[in-house]
């Protein structure tokens, strides 16, 4: 008997002896900077030429690693691997798939500071960040490994005298595993066991911007016992590998987090039936977000404003979970928005190393670009409460920004922005705060602020989003409490951490027998 999941608690890095762990980890981890790191194909480590390199982005000139990159010839070696590995690895048992993923969990856990110290790193993340990102990450292991457990012998079905029925779920086929770099311990690790510990083989490409921390699970994988071939690490670019893989004929799925864009172009991609192909290929896609917070008259204020503070630069608002937009009640809208500026002015931005800061940089050039692009929006579309200005001379830091009075219409308000921007809008009252918060193609995250039961249950059936928070913000989903994922064109709503998760990299199967 496997210990009921609970989830992995965060560390609390007030207390001096953590704080001191965590130094040492961030000076061992520092030893590791600009090493190389293989591909891995069928167990094989196979270095190339052409090479990703992967920097820390608050600093950009230090190298965190320098990564081979996967082309098309060594996508197809590794397709031919896993659809190879799929005949024996579809009959393992799922107890021992299970156990593997236990085993990963107990491994990552003895040296998780080493693993958040990388995030810091890699990501570029805030200690607390990182520190919940390796939580999730274990947590991802020990929930999809108990789910597996309790998918393993099938749903009951009826039997009529002399037959028996039995309706259970096998795997697939080979999965492709694209996952992003936000949370690049976390959902590159829970897409890609969730995709394996139900029996499909895995090609996983993970972000460009973040490889380094992907190879380091395939060590602990390996070291839990993973056998060759079942998953395959190749990193490469989107255009060049990513889009040969969704377009092959025995790929089975493909699981992907990231942007609407890639998103909607594996959908799109994926849709296609190519000569040799014998199934129609299973999308699970999370993309982005618009995510508002709405602030009732009868609140509590400063709850409000610190909710949509955290909620908006936590990680440097990127997360597609992010608060982008506050629609307050009218009555309430100057005292909020005061308090958010206020909030927002204090909010500190540094290099995470030493935890000093509250926030950190943004991913790369490209993200920085495009965030001051939209801040440049912002101000013809609002007034500029605070933040509004970027540093991109040693590493990739905008201020905590903050619009107000913008109309809910405004690019801003509807465009995902995914950095730290925030903006204020006023709505006359509780119902058209819920309908401006709905204006959005999106549908990923919300919380409603309020002390209002009635607003409450109001929200519960109007308020068009996959994750609901009331009186908190609207980020940070446990794994097995809160199952994450959105509507309308955040997703295909597959909720990872959720009971169904694991069901969409099967297929139910029903055999009848006769006595
Ligand atoms: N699960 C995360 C949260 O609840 C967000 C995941 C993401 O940004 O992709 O904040």
């Amino acid at each position: 008997m496997v210990v009921p999941y609970k989830h992995e608690p965060f560390t609390d890095f007030t207390v001096e002896e953590n704080r001191q762990q965590m130094l040492a980890a961030l000076e061992k981890v520092e030893k590791d900077l600009g090493k190389e790191y293989p591909l891995i194909i069928g167990g094989e480590r196979i270095t190339t030429e052409e090479k990703i390199i992967s920097v820390n982005p608050a600093k950009k000139d230090e190298v965190v690693g320098y990564v081979s990159k996967a082309n098309q010839e060594l996508a197809e070696k590794a397709m031919q691997v896993a659809d190879e590995t799929f005949t024996t690895w579809r009959k393992s048992d799922p107890k021992f798939r299970a156990d593997l993923l236990f085993r990963a969990a107990a491994i990552i856990r003895r040296r998780k500071h080493e693993f958040t110290a990388h995030l810091i790193k890699e990501g570029g993340k805030p200690w607390k960040e990182a520190d919940a990102d390796t939580a999730e990450a274990i947590d991802f292991l020990e929930y999809y490994g108990r789910q597996m457990l309790e998918l393993k012998d099938g749903v009951k079905v009826n039997s009529r005298p002399i037959e028996h029925n039995q309706f259970h779920y096998i795997p697939l086929g080979v999965g492709v595993v694209i996952s992003p770099w936000n949370f690049l311990f976390a959902i590159m690790a829970g897409t890609t066991v969730a995709a394996m510990v139900t029996g499909n083989t895995v090609l996983l490409k993970p972000a460009s911007a973040t490889p380094v921390i992907a190879y380091k699970f395939m060590e602990v994988l390996e070291e839990a016992g993973l056998p060759a071939g079942v998953i395959n690490y190749i990193p490469g670019s989107g255009k060049e590998v990513g889009d040969y893989l969704v377009d092959h004929p025995r790929t089975r799925f493909v699981s992907f987090t990231g942007s609407r864009e890639v998103g909607t172009r594996i959908f799109e991609r994926a849709a296609v039936v190519h000569e040799g192909q014998k199934w129609l290929k299973r999308t699970i896609i999370e993309m982005g977000g618009k995510d508002t917070i709405v602030v009732d008259s009868e609140a509590d204020l400063e709850l409000a404003a610190q909710s949509i503070v955290q909620s908006a630069f936590g990680f440097s608002g990127q997360k597609c979970s992010a608060c982008s937009r506050a629609v307050i009640h009218e009555n309430v809208y100057d005292e909020v928005k005061a308090r958010v500026a206020e909030l927002a002015a204090k909010t500190t931005v540094g290099d995470p190393h030493d935890n000093s800061y509250y926030m950190g940089p943004v991913i790369d050039q490209a993200a920085y670009d495009k965030i001051m692009s939209y801040i440049d929006i912002g101000k013809q579309e609002g007034e500029l409460l605070a933040g509004g200005e970027g540093d991109d001379s040693k590493g990739w830091f905008i201020k905590p920004t903050v619009f107000a009075d913008v109309d809910p219409k405004a690019r801003i308000m509807q465009e995902e922005i995914f950095g730290p921007v925030v903006g204020l809008t006023k709505a006359k009252n509780f119902t058209e705060a819920i309908e401006i918060a709905n204006n959005t193609e999106y549908g990923l995250t919300g919380a409603v602020i309020t002390n209002n039961r009635a607003h409450l249950e109001q929200a519960r059936e109007d308020f068009h989003v996959g994750n609901l928070y009331f009186n908190r913000g609207c980020t940070a989903a446990i794994v097995g409490y809160q199952p994450f994922g959105g509507f309308n064109m955040s997703g295909t709503d597959s909720k990872a951490g959720g009971p169904d998760y694991l069901i969409h990299h099967m297929q139910g199967k029903t055999t009848s027998e006769m006595f």
